[in-house]
């Protein structure tokens, strides 16, 4: 195409590109991943005002916010993880901004997790989802879609229990099938972080944040409105805040769908 953006921008202006938010809403009751409690825990979401229109700021609003990086819609660099700490640009100040616009295909595991909130997506699974609609390109996001971003409330959507947290996520067999098998660029989920709640029990524990981090891939949680993506072709804009040094931040995302 001889300019592919201006056919974008009127593609975008006439409706046959529309723009989906996959981020949930920031505030105060944002739910945060729950640690065990001897290691240190990140804080949840706080916005203290510094002015609003009155006497320390006449004409202007502003907050300070305070999080965790790794807080609401948020995106995981590679050195997060242990695995992942050498990774040459694997911070959120260093990653190739050509990761950050990059087309998706979304594996809908809704009714699976319905019936089983400890559901793992499998190798067996992709590879049934891709008998219908091709195979998986490298340096694509895998998108799980589990409509868990429709539980209301942080009890409904952390799930813990006495044997600690039950939420669905990948078996290592999968994230070990989506690294070596179809380069995937990472995985986004709309649990609280990429791997299932009971993975800290898995070999390797953690197996998302392990191996995907340990071959420099990325990670998105906290997703909402899957559902209202295609199996394949949309483009997802992931761009985390520019920190130095950064393992990870709140982002916006969006995906940019043909209508
Ligand atoms: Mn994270």
């Amino acid at each position: 195409m001889s300019n592919a953006v201006a056919a974008l921008i009127e593609a975008l202006a006439s409706g046959s590109v529309t723009v989906v938010d996959l981020t949930q809403p920031l505030d105060e009751n944002t739910p945060v991943i729950e640690l065990p409690e001897l290691f240190a825990a990140s804080p949840g979401v706080s916005i203290e005002l510094i002015s609003k229109y009155d006497d320390k700021g006449p004409a202007w609003y502003w907050n300070t916010l305070t999080m965790g990086e790794h807080t609401g819609t948020h995106f995981d660099a590679p050195i997060h993880w242990i695995t992942g700490k050498d990774t040459p640009n694997g911070t959120t100040d260093t990653i190739s901004p050509s990761k950050l616009v990059t087309p998706a295909v979304v594996v809908d595991v809704s009714a699976e997790t319905a019936a089983d909130e400890d559901y793992l997506m499998t190798p067996q699974r992709i590879q049934e989802w891709e008998s219908e609609h091709g195979q998986i390109p490298a340096g694509t996001w895998f998108l799980m879609r589990t409509d868990w971003s429709k539980r209301q409330g942080r009890e409904a959507f952390l799930n813990a229990r006495d044997d600690g947290p039950h939420s669905p996520g990948f078996s290592p067999a999968a994230v070990q099938f989506l690294i070596e098998k179809r380069d995937v660029l990472g995985v986004g989920v709309e649990t609280v972080g990429t791997d299932a709640g009971q993975a800290g029990g898995f070999d390797p524990a953690f197996p998302c944040h392990t191996l995907m981090h340990g071959a420099g891939k990325l990670g998105l949680a906290s997703l909402t409105n899957l559902d209202q993506l295609p199996p394949t072709g949309a483009l997802i804009i992931a761009a985390p805040l520019k920190i130095v040094n950064g393992s990870g931040s709140p982002l916006r995302v969006l995906a940019l769908v043909s209508s």
